[in-house]
């Protein structure tokens, strides 16, 4: 076979879509497989979007669209950061992606040289590493411990930093431990950027929609102005909307900065499809409801997650503040035998237990850079999350 390139020696699939994989496979052995793997919601798509994206078709809106997105959705995506994070951009400010995963790496791709190093608090959602190695950086990982809510101390942020350094990665609410951040933390970070101002900051407010208690979303750009000039702010319909598969992320920034990921978009996909923007337009301008509605029972579904997981043997469980997962700790249950007779010695061990015993599909923390953690997905029926529960219970249960 001719050859690979070598830099997919750093490159691996996803754990999350690993675990998927083989709830798929043991599934189609008829087996009752319940994933909790991966971070999509179980809601659909507004009528109103799939109605805009129709209407986009057939109104002819089926050409190229402009590499940096359409003025449509550029005005809404200025109208929403207006509106719900005080921050005001031009339409040089602004760009729209297929997701926020291709913002984030057009981002990345536009600045990195070979051996900068990025700033990736833990846990961390897996794509940032692997996207910054994939483009010669290189990541370095902050702990973020339970024991402080699972956040980033000031301290521990410049401590963090070294001459290198070329990006700090904020993501809150978070993904995988669910942390919030306060105006006083963001402003105490603030004070630690002032001091490195050769440094960028890509604010991942993905599932800013989705917090359930604690204080209100920020926006760093927003409590620190000054700083305005080197954060780039990421967004997408994804979470909020329920829009996974339309692909539609945007980001919000300086204008070189936008202008230079625009032109790695413009040589890399042409931008994002047409249609699923008309559909972003409408879910920016008209989806508030389906946000209070998700919100609403992803909180029901948290608490009854989170009492189960507290319930359970050797598990413990910090309150997760927004986004839609779990992070328990496993600490108690490494060196345990399961009932199938697996020696658990890892959290990857504890997953790969859980789900060949009792079908159950979560993802071992060590995929997201802090063990012995597990990640489970809030996203799916009060039924599916009790009876996940339950068989995980059992499997807690069993280890000797
Ligand atoms: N940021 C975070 C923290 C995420 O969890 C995800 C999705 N898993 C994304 C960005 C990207 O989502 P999308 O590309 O669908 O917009």
């Amino acid at each position: 076979m001719p050859a690979l390139a070598s830099r997919l020696a750093t490159l691996q699939m996803p754990a999350t879509i690993g675990m998927s994989i083989r709830a798929r496979a043991l599934r189609a052995n008829g087996y009752r497989v319940i994933s909790l793997a991966l971070g999509e919601p179980d809601f659909a798509t507004p009528p109103d979007a799939i109605d805009a994206a129709h209407d986009a078709a057939l109104a002819g809106h089926t050409k190229y669209p402009p590499i940096d997105g359409t003025a449509a959705l550029k005005a809404a995506v200025r109208g929403k950061f207006a509106r719900e994070n005080g921050l005001e951009f031009t339409d040089s400010e602004v760009m729209v992606g297929n997701g926020g995963k291709q913002i984030l790496f057009n981002a990345l791709m536009a600045t990195l040289e070979p051996g900068d190093e990025v700033v990736i608090p833990a846990p961390y959602w897996a794509s940032y590493p692997v996207i910054t190695q994939l483009l010669g950086g290189v990541p370095v990982h902050p702990e973020c411990p339970e024991a402080l809510d699972f956040s980033l101390t000031p301290e521990a942020l410049e401590a963090a930093i070294t001459p290198r350094t070329k990006w700090v990665i904020l993501n809150f609410p978070n993904n995988p431990t669910g942390a919030t951040c306060s105006h006083e933390q963001l402003r105490a970070y603030a004070s630690v950027l002032e001091r490195h101002p050769e440094i960028w900051v890509l604010c991942d407010e993905i599932y800013e929609h989705l917090i359930y208690d604690g204080p209100a979303h920020a926006s760093l750009a927003a409590v620190a102005p000054h700083l305005r000039d080197r954060i780039l702010t990421i967004g997408g319909v994804s979470k909020s909307y329920a829009m996974t598969g339309w692909r539609i992320g945007y980001g919000g920034g300086p204008a070189p900065l936008i202008r230079a990921m625009t032109t790695i978009q413009s040589n890399a996909t042409s931008g994002a499809s047409t249609i699923s923007q008309a559909a972003a337009v409408a879910a920016l301008e008209g989806g508030a409801e389906l946000v209070q509605v998700m919100r609403v029972t992803y909180r029901r579904r948290r608490n009854l997650v989170v009492s189960a997981l507290r319930a359970m043997r050797g598990i413990t469980c910090a309150m997760p503040h927004g986004a839609f997962y779990a992070y328990p700790g496993i600490a108690a249950c490494i060196g345990r035998t399961s009932a199938g007779g697996r020696l658990i010695e890892t959290d990857e061990d504890f997953a790969l237990a859980l789900i060949e015993e009792q079908h159950v599909a979560v993802v071992q923390g060590g995929a997201f850079g802090m063990s012995p953690y597990l990640r489970l997905s809030v996203a799916a029926d009060d039924d599916t999350l009790l009876e996940a529960c339950a068989r995980m219970s059992v499997f807690c249960d069993g280890l000797r």
